[in-house]
């Protein structure tokens, strides 16, 4: 018996008027997310609890079985394990942006958070930045590493440290770079914020010298002269899911967030050729990539991410769009499984992301779960509102990972 668990980012939805009153999963044609729906049971999912708008990372925590409350550690741990840095337990990582700032007389003043987008430079801006040696902490390491267009990640390894300390990022341009500061009253804390303050000035006169920068100058872009740093993290203290139920298990996902996420519960990490995470994503291939590891695996977990995009973005029709697609992938994945003898098919979302809104909100999210033996119920149809009479009923996230379990036959019996 195998297991796909299928998340796609953000879509939840409120009935929209531009489609008529519909939420896009309503108005999109989704003739086998539908199939599921109906030889299968339906519910909806507070992901973390009723009225609360989850994070991607506390949500994913939820739905592979862990308490958020008890184990989310901060989002940066997530983002390094997720383009493939190594940390180690005690590590400080940071999501970390190359930005453009201006000198003033009472600062640094941010003029753009993400310095232009394209860094091409940055694995060589790097390489200079971890030349510089701690001056208030010897007992410190950092390494700052560039993965993508103006993003990178830095991780501070050594004693004594924190990740309760606030952003350097203000999170909005034309504002001035915040100091860090700690967030309790721990003296890790205390030392964290003071070495993050001390490479914010060492970083941006680094960069502001270099000549790359120079030459960004001179073709007009803006140079890429400081780092802003956000979301600092530690390994969140979990058991994975292949020890506590002797399973193996996979992610394929694209974005480094739901990667980390999956790495830290002890998942392993695959990438489909042309899942770009974006509109464009490549749902066949996708599926081709799942259907080619399931063998070797108890549980794959998919992550979708356009539908959340469009979200933000604040276009109902898109997501539709999007949501088709996802069921264009639901629909290959079917295809190649055997829903009456041999695997389970679970869809969801991470949150309900209404257009109407562009931010993540507090409604449940829809629910399907399908494959031998699983109980159907009257619902035909695959959206937030069908969901609501189905089987399942109204669950929290923490709850799919045993039942998902349980159909496999991993789970002990509780008592005699
Ligand atoms: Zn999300
Ligand atoms: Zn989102």
């Amino acid at each position: 018996m195998k297991a796909l668990l299928i998340v796609s980012d953000g879509m939840g939805d409120r009935p929209n008027k531009k489609l008529g009153g519909k939420t896009p999963l309503q108005a999109a044609e989704t003739p086998n997310l539908d199939y599921v729906a109906k030889i299968g049971c339906c519910g909806i999912m507070d992901t973390i609890s009723p009225g609360i708008p989850p994070g991607s990372d506390t949500a994913h925590l939820a739905i592979f079985g862990y308490d958020p409350y008890e184990y989310y550690t901060g989002r940066g741990a997530f983002e390094a394990l997720g383009v493939g840095i190594r940390i180690y337990p005690g590590d400080v990582a940071f999501r970390a942006n190359f930005a453009t700032f201006e000198e003033q007389e009472n600062g640094l003043l941010v003029t753009d958070r993400r310095a232009g987008r394209k860094v091409p430079e940055g694995g060589k801006l790097a390489e200079k930045l971890n030349k510089y040696r701690l001056k208030t902490a010897k007992d410190v390491k950092f390494r700052f590493e560039h993965s993508v267009e103006h993003r990178g990640v830095l991780v501070l390894s050594g004693s004594g440290l924190s990740y309760k300390v606030s952003d350097t990022d203000p999170h909005e341009t034309l504002q001035m770079v915040h100091e860090c500061k700690p967030l309790d009253d721990s003296k890790e804390a205390l030392k964290t914020a003071k070495i993050v303050n001390e490479l914010n000035t060492a970083f941006h006169e680094i960069l502001k010298n270099n000549p790359l920068n120079q030459e960004r100058i001179s073709r007009g872009e803006p140079p890429a002269n400081g780092v802003l740093l956000r979301g600092a993290g530690i390994l969140p203290k979990v058991t994975p899911l292949n020890q506590m139920y002797g399973v193996s298990c996979s992610c394929v996902a694209a974005a480094a967030l739901y990667r980390g996420v999956a790495a830290a519960v002890g998942m392993k990490l695959f990438k489909a050729p042309g899942d770009t995470a974006t509109y464009e994503t490549d749902e066949e291939s996708i599926a081709r990539t799942v259907l080619d590891i399931l063998p070797e695996n108890d549980l794959v977990f998919i992550h979708f991410k356009p539908t959340d995009n469009a979200s933000h973005d604040g276009n109902p029709e898109l997501k539709a769009k999007m949501i088709e697609k996802l069921d264009n992938m639901v629909g290959k994945l079917v295809e190649g499984i055997d829903l009456e003898n041999e695997h389970y098919i679970a869809v969801t979302a991470d949150h309900t992301t209404p257009c109407s809104v562009q931010e993540h909100t507090g409604e449940p999210v829809p629910l399907v779960m399908a494959g031998p033996g699983v109980r159907t119920d009257q619902t035909t149809a695959f959206s937030e509102i069908d969901c609501q009479r189905g089987g399942l009923g109204r669950l929290r996230g923490k709850d799919i990972m045993p039942i998902i379990m349980d159909y496999l036959g991993k789970t002990r019996i509780f008592g005699s």
